[in-house]
């Protein structure tokens, strides 16, 4: 499938808005979900095929180096009736694939993409939510917000660079909402998990939903389902991206790491672990 660039919109000094719409989103069919995800692939520039094209026709016909590169990202929204697909890219300075092509972007531009595929969807049994995560979580965690029962507690951590880079966020929930600032912080890989760390929690069931960098999130995953007792069934955790690599280099060593953060969480509770990650 693909969608045709409608608007763009620098919402925070890091985020960039992309509106989809076009014939290419005929028969798109949004999931329940909240993380609903897309995989993009987007082309090198200079490839040889048209800017439509079908990323596995490419990868059989043509050499590696024109292969599309493939980004996961977040349906931020769907509306069904005037077919309008919004994403929320994070724009992390000049390296990447997808970050500069958000940058970059406009009207009439293409995007193609495969999928959505999606995990979460948050329980309405639950007495409390939480959400912890950073930029690259927010368009998820901004959708779930909207879908959490009216007058539920729904705590949220998030972390951003500095006051200029908060977004308003809504929920019918009673809405706990703390941001953490990057600037100006001793250890800014840290914040997450410090202020997790420093909750009081709520009584009864939790639905919690962690995602974000990968190392942050081992170490708030370890720190609930270790330190906090939490039920692993009731969590959603993704290590979405991992500073210092390149998404392919991410997709290479993911499992590795995924094994290795179970392995140190049965290390610390004797247990047997899987955790649900896209
Ligand atoms: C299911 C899923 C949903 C996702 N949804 C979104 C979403 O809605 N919006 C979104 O922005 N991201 C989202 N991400 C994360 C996104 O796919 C990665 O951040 C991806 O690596 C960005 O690709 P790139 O081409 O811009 O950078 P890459 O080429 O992958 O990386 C280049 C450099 O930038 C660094 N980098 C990558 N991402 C970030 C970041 N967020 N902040 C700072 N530095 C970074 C890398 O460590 C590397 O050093 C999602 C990931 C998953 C798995």
């Amino acid at each position: 499938m693909y969608g045709r660039v409608e608007s763009t919109e620098q919402i925070t000094p890091s985020i960039v808005r992309v509106v989809l719409g076009g014939e290419g989103l005929d028969g798109f069919e949004m999931p329940a979900a909240t993380d609903a995800y897309l995989n993009l692939a987007i082309a090198p520039s200079g490839a040889p095929y048209d800017a439509v094209f079908d990323p596995k026709a490419v990868r059989a016909e043509h050499a590696r180096e024109w292969w599309p590169a493939r980004r996961r990202y977040t349906v931020r929204a769907w509306d069904g009736t005037r077919r309008l697909l919004t994403i929320d890219f994070v724009v992390h300075g000049d390296e990447g694939v997808a970050g500069p092509w958000a940058r970059h972007a406009r009207p009439g531009d293409v995007l193609v993409f495969e999928g959505p595929g999606s995990g979460y969807t948050p329980d309405p049994g639950a007495d409390w939510y939480l959400f912890a995560g950073d930029e690259s979580a927010l368009p998820a965690i901004a959708a779930s917000l909207g879908a959490v029962p009216a007058g539920r507690t729904v705590v949220v951590r998030l972390v951003c660079d500095d006051a200029e880079h908060e977004l308003a966020l809504e929920t019918p929930g009673r809405l706990d909402l703390r941001w953490l600032h990057r600037r100006g912080a001793e250890e800014p890989a840290r914040l997450l998990l410090d202020a997790v760390a420093a909750l009081e929690l709520p009584a009864g069931r939790a639905d919690v939903f962690v995602h974000g960098e990968a190392d942050e999130i081992r170490g708030l995953r370890r720190h609930l389902l270790a330190e906090r007792g939490m039920d692993r069934s009731a969590m959603s955790c993704s290590p979405y991206w991992r500073r210092t690599m390149t998404d392919e280099a991410w997709r290479a060593v993911k499992a590795d790491f995924v094994a290795s953060m179970d392995a140190d969480l049965d290390a610390a509770t004797g247990a047997d672990s899987t955790a649900d990650r896209p």
